[in-house]
């Protein structure tokens, strides 16, 4: 049997009830682990967590060792969004607790159950919440599925789904553009800090019209991934670009965070363009580095050394440049 038949046969058992089973009872431990230990209600830090985009709040919620939900809150009405819900017991807490309001709307970037295991258990918490995932998402039962392009309102506030597919076949990102303020993206597993979700379902085609949505999005855009993958993909960008001024900036300002327990996000289209290698696919002056000479042949190159070259550039050490802004 060859490595890719057993790669997909674990795949199907993770999108399976038997990975969401397995999936609960990890997190199901983990909330415990945090009851016992006070800090699964111990909201006292919560206010310096909140980023205030003016007619919209937004909530960071790390889980687990990578994970992140996040709070969406509408400053209008105060009606109260989660994305990506992956610990339910968690993110009700932290609802009833600190904002003191009911989930009403609840988005899924994509099917994995480390963010869409706690659908069904909000729901049976909050019987008229709303869920949203895009029409090609069929993994689970959502109130509205949306089309690329389509919007969702909560309270004053209008979210998009912007369907950008590779990561899984339903995968997609949300894109709200607040009053008077830089916009917000929330990109799931298809976008991270310096990197892209691995291509479980889809192909090098897909990929590039998926980042061709994300290229076109306004630079001062805020990028909220799902994960905090930072310490792999940096060091897969840095192995590309080594002499990348703007990259060597985002690894210290990322290395200064951590040092402080503090998470390596969010970060903003305009830096991601500068030095993500998956968002360089359409930059000519990239393709040197790599040795190709068209979008397609970079983004199948990236795949292939970031699988391959992993034991040259897991090592790299991310430090902060004596230069760095
Ligand atoms: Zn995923």
């Amino acid at each position: 049997m060859s490595i890719r038949c057993i790669f997909m046969c674990l795949y199907g058992v993770y999108n399976s009830k038997l990975g969401r089973w397995f999936h609960n009872c990890m997190i199901r431990n983990r909330h415990e682990r945090r009851l016992r230990s006070g800090l699964g209600l111990d909201h006292s830090r919560v206010d310096k967590e909140i980023i205030d985009f003016y007619s919209v709040k937004i909530k960071i919620v790390p889980l687990g060792r990578t994970n992140f939900s996040y709070f969406i809150q509408d400053a209008a009405t105060g009606q109260l969004a989660v994305v990506d819900p992956g610990d339910p017991d968690y993110l009700i807490s932290i609802a009833e607790n600190f904002f003191k309001t009911p989930i009403s709307l609840a988005l899924l970037t994509h099917k994995h159950w480390d963010h869409s295991a706690g659908l069904k258990k909000l729901k049976d918490y909050y019987p008229n919440l709303k869920s949203c995932a895009s029409k090609e998402e069929t993994a689970f039962e959502i109130t509205n599925p949306l089309a690329d392009g389509e919007m969702i309102a909560l309270g004053s506030t209008q979210i998009k789904l912007i369907y950008t597919p590779v990561h899984t076949k339903g995968s997609s990102c949300f894109f709200i553009e607040p009053e008077r303020t830089s916009s917000i993206l929330f990109t799931g597993d298809t976008l991270f800090v310096g990197g892209m979700g691995a291509f479980f379902e889809g192909d090098y085609r897909m990929a590039c019209s998926s980042i061709s949505k994300i290229l076109g999005l306004p630079d001062d855009t805020y990028m909220f991934p799902g994960h905090e993958y930072a310490d792999t993909t940096l060091k897969f960008a840095k192995y590309l670009q080594p002499n990348n001024r703007l990259l060597d900036n985002k690894i210290s300002w990322v290395v200064k965070r951590r040092a402080r327990y503090m998470v390596a996000i969010p970060s903003t289209l305009k830096e991601e363009k500068s030095y993500n290698p998956f968002l360089r696919i359409y930059d000519t002056s990239f393709y040197v580095l790599l040795g190709v000479r068209h979008y397609l042949e970079a983004i199948s190159k990236l795949q292939e050394l970031r699988m391959k070259k992993r034991n040259e550039y897991r090592y790299i050490e991310l430090k902060v440049h004596p230069e760095a802004q």
